[in-house]
């Protein structure tokens, strides 16, 4: 009796280790090589969640979208849409300075104008105008003019953009009207954009 009771501490510590073992390495191993392939499909956006840029990034793609269609006539790609306030496009536009001879065919002027033909009305309130790169002087005067409210942008321009580089016209406090501005969205797809036009021409 005593011999059969003294195995049984013995036989209940191994049944405990044998299974531990064997748990652990497969639902660990499983899981891993269907994780890993994923992130590398979205790495950037996922890695890094940004409430305030990542509502644009659909427009913004867009945007490029319009920008590649700039480069067949010589410009500079940079192309525009405007949303309205449910954020559905009302208009889109890209840079067309070289195709049609005209200094103010930038896509922003284009698309605004657009916009506000859709509309039957100069004002284009709670609309928002997303661009692949900073608007220019001329560009920003026709944010404030039309009363959008708000501008979202991908690349800055240090050279001439006038939203938060060189000046901050659509912000200006001595202005009545004062676009929110949200920059970076996509900056580096936009960026890479112009940088590959540049170095091809
Ligand atoms: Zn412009």
């Amino acid at each position: 009796m005593t011999d059969a009771q003294d195995p049984g501490p013995v036989r209940d510590e191994r049944p405990v280790r044998d299974p531990a073992p064997v748990r652990d390495p497969e639902p660990v191993r499983d899981p891993e090589p269907v994780r890993d392939p994923g992130p590398p499909r979205e790495p950037g956006p996922e890695r890094q969640p940004d409430p305030v840029r990542d509502p644009w990034r659909e427009a913004m793609r867009l945007a490029l979208g319009e920008a590649a269609k700039a480069v067949p006539a010589g410009d500079v790609p940079v192309g525009a849409v405007v949303l309205d306030p449910g954020g559905q496009v009302l208009a889109t536009g890209y840079n067309e300075r070289e195709a049609v001879g005209d200094p103010t065919a930038h896509a922003e002027v284009l698309a605004i104008r657009r916009a506000a033909a859709k509309l039957g009305e100069w004002r284009l309130p709670g609309c928002t105008l997303v661009v692949t790169l900073e608007p220019c002087v001329m560009c920003a005067g026709a944010l404030v003019q039309s009363r959008l409210a708000r501008v979202v942008y991908g690349a800055g321009d240090e050279k001439a953009g006038a939203a938060g580089s060189l000046w901050d016209l659509v912000r200006d406090r001595r202005l009545n009207h004062r676009p929110e501005v949200i920059r970076g969205v996509l900056e580096d797809e936009c960026s890479a954009l112009l940088t590959r036009f540049f170095r091809d021409r």
